[in-house]
């Protein structure tokens, strides 16, 4: 099977939030209340029961018109996967076949050690299941053919699934088309992501985006030097729990925040 990505083009969103609604119909993640904050964008930010949001964001260019900027925000599927080299469980693991990163959710055990090393501030805690929540990619439809939710809901084609070399030159002939300061985002970063964007603006233009997204040095301690060691001593427990203290720091009574679960998230 060949690797697959799935291409996010933001001058094809109308951010009509198909995808979103989705996505959560699919994982069968439960709404919850929320805030009106001013902004179509709703919840502001990924939650353990949002796996992606539509992005909103207005911006004035030279002549001061102000214009929209859409950017879908979900896991990025790293191939150099912080969250996976950060989990001591592989509760977060490679799909070899697709190589998208997965998750077993029964393995999980709520140490949070992802949340901190995702450079895209994906993963998000519940305190009710105390487990981590993200997009799998929709896992469980890929391997049996059939694409992403998201993209099957998208109505405008800024949604695409498909093998790697065909939509990364579908993504060029795009970035062609739109001149300007359109661009690619993602083939360069961590290995390559398999959530890629053609961006119409540069990537210094939308909020929130990572422009030099990396594992952190923690994890990579962690991956080479103190998890081989700590399988030697006590089964992990001790380099796990050093592995959380370098990565979170001192415990506090709340370190998230997040609202929870909804019934039936994967
Ligand atoms: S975006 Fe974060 S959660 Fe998704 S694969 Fe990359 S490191 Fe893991
Ligand atoms: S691939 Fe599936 S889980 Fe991921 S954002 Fe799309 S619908 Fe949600
Ligand atoms: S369904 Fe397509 S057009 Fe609608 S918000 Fe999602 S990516 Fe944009």
């Amino acid at each position: 099977m060949a690797e697959k990505i799935k291409l996010y083009d933001d001058s094809k969103c109308t951010a009509c939030r198909g995808c979103q609604l989705a996505c959560k119909q699919w994982n069968g993640l439960k709404a919850k209340q929320t805030k009106n904050l001013g902004t179509y964008q709703n919840p502001p930010t990924l939650q353990a029961n949002t796996y992606m949001i539509i992005r909103f964001q207005d911006v004035e260019d030279d002549k001061g018109n102000v214009k929209w900027l859409f950017r879908k925000d979900a896991c990025m599927h790293c191939t150099d996967a912080a969250c996976v080299q950060a989990c001591p469980t592989s509760a977060l693991r490679y799909n070899k076949e697709f190589r998208i990163v997965g998750k077993d959710l029964d393995r999980c055990i709520g140490c949070k050690n992802c949340v901190a090393a995702c450079p895209f501030e994906v993963p998000k805690y519940d305190h009710e299941t105390d487990k981590v929540y993200k997009c799998d990619m929709c896992e469980s439809r890929i391997v049996n053919n059939m694409i992403p939710a998201c993209v099957k809901a998208c109505p405008t084609g800024a949604l695409q699934w498909g093998d790697k070399d065909v939509m990364m030159k579908a993504a060029a002939k795009r970035v062609k088309e739109l001149g300007g300061d359109a661009n690619i985002y993602g083939d360069k970063v961590v290995g390559g992501t398999h959530l890629m964007y053609v961006l119409k603006e540069k990537p210094s233009v939308y909020a929130g985006l990572n422009q030099n997204p990396h594992v952190p040095y923690s994890v990579l301690l962690w991956k080479n030097l103190l998890k081989p060691l700590s399988l030697l001593a006590a089964g992990g427990v001790i380099g796990g729990s050093f592995l959380h203290y370098i990565i979170h720091g001192p415990k506090t009574p709340d370190e998230d925040g997040q609202g929870s679960q909804a019934e039936g998230g994967k």
